[in-house]
């Protein structure tokens, strides 16, 4: 049963208990009314009131700026995960340059020139200037710099650092920042897109990095530490972690970044231009334009997400103190489960640099990377109801994700059991 059952799954992951028993209740009977959360309209007062508690919620969590003016932030909820922001931050990134630079040519350099010769001058310009600048520091990261130079051919998007180069070829640095090939004009960057958390890899970074249009992918650590929201352009995740259930992809957005604070290229211009206009429903603005109801939002996720924030909020006596107290926690997990490998380093390594250990995602080789060995380490931790340990199929070895709703409980059991099958081994 559950209470037997410790999971340490990278994503899906554990949701806290007493959110999972009520939704169990509510999707067959929600307030009363004798219909399910899923069967009620997107539009609905019950579903508006669900996610404006969602965003309230985040926006307390993070200290989230509200504000009509270019300081504020919107919050969004997306479907597509966040694979499909991958391609969001593309489209809109660089929408946004390309209206700014048309803007600008067309009231200074082809000032009264025929468009079609401004369009041939917008399209040099790109060609030589605009950078999309990635730094890959793991799977995902290398994964959303594909999908941008899918999208917008390889040529525009700029490697800042490859940590594969710094280590045998596979992650686990973050390499020094005097090592990295920046967009050096701000006016070029289009966008610094960065993963605060490699799930795959195990890297994690300690705060933002430095770089022009700061995005942010935090699927893996989103509300796991304070965020310093306003260095950034935007920051999205998937919720599927250590906020809910797979489904919704929420993203914080500059309002620096939408209308009527930024404008937005005309699709007729990119097309021209040969550059690609994103799927509606991946559009930032529209979604905010819409509240995040452009189209049907699965409100059952949002309800999820909402109360697994509001719950974080109510263990804590403030905002700041909840957010501060869930990265407590997770350091303590983490700390313990890191002190538990590093006793026994004949039998566990680690598998990142110590200086950017994930909190969230632990990967570790059992022997090397000796395939009998972490399978006995699997079996001894299953038959204890130590489950979701296998990492990565395209890493392999041993990882424990220490999300959110992990208990300390389930990290000290894990820990003794590491202990144990060390033990075992000499
Ligand atoms: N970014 C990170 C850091 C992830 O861990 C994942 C999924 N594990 C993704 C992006 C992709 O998310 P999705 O599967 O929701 O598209």
């Amino acid at each position: 049963s559950r209470e037997d059952v410790h999971y340490f799954g990278a994503g899906p992951a554990p949701l806290p208990t007493p959110v999972l028993e009520e939704a169990s209740k509510v999707l067959l009977n929600y307030n009363d009314s004798g219909v399910g959360i899923t069967e009620i309209s997107h539009r609905s007062p019950e579903a508006n009131a669900i996610l404006a508690n969602a965003q309230s919620a985040l926006r307390k969590l993070l200290s989230i700026p509200e504000s009509d003016g270019p300081d504020g932030y919107e919050i969004l909820f997306l479907q597509g995960g966040g694979s499909g922001e991958f391609s969001a931050t593309v489209y809109h990134m660089v929408s946004i340059w390309v209206a700014k630079q048309w803007k600008h040519l067309r009231e200074y350099k082809y000032l009264g020139v025929e468009e079609d010769v401004a369009i041939a001058g917008l399209r040099d310009l790109i060609e030589e200037k605009m950078r999309l600048d990635y730094l890959v520091t793991g799977s995902w990261t290398l994964k959303a710099s594909q999908e941008a130079a899918r999208l917008i051919g390889a040529e525009k998007v700029n490697i800042v650092a490859d940590a594969r180069k710094h280590q045998d070829g596979k992650f686990g640095v973050i390499p020094k920042e005097d090592t990295w090939t920046q967009t050096k004009d701000e006016a070029d960057c289009a966008m610094t897109y960065y993963c605060d958390n490699e799930t795959v890899d195990g890297v994690e970074f300690q705060g933002p990095p430095p770089g022009h249009n700061l995005v942010a992918d935090m699927s893996s650590n989103f509300l796991s530490r304070p965020i310093d929201v306003k260095r950034h352009a935007a920051i999205f995740g998937g919720a599927q972690k250590n906020i809910g259930t797979t489904g919704i992809t929420i993203a914080i957005i500059s309002k620096k970044i939408l209308p009527p604070h930024a404008e937005m290229a005309d699709p007729k211009l990119m097309r021209k231009l040969g550059l690609p206009v994103g799927p509606v429903v991946l559009d930032w603005p529209t979604i905010a334009k819409n509240n995040s109801l452009y189209n049907t939002l699965p409100i059952f996720d949002v309800w999820i997400a909402g109360k697994v924030m509001e719950r974080l909020l109510s263990l804590h006596s403030s905002s700041s103190s909840a957010i501060e107290g869930q990265e407590a926690e997770s350091n303590k997990k983490a700390t313990m489960i890191y002190g538990a490998l590093e006793a026994h380093p004949d039998v566990y390594s680690v598998v990142p640099d110590k200086s950017v250990r994930s909190r969230m995602n632990i990967c570790v080789r059992v022997k090397g990377g000796d395939a009998e060995a972490e399978k006995a380490f699997l079996k001894g931790a299953e038959s204890r109801g130590l489950m979701g340990l296998k990492g990565h199929r395209s890493v392999g070895g041993i990882r424990v994700s220490n999300y959110n709703a992990v208990p300390v409980a389930a990290a000290e059991k894990l820990t003794k059991y590491m202990e144990e099958f060390a033990k075992e081994q000499v």
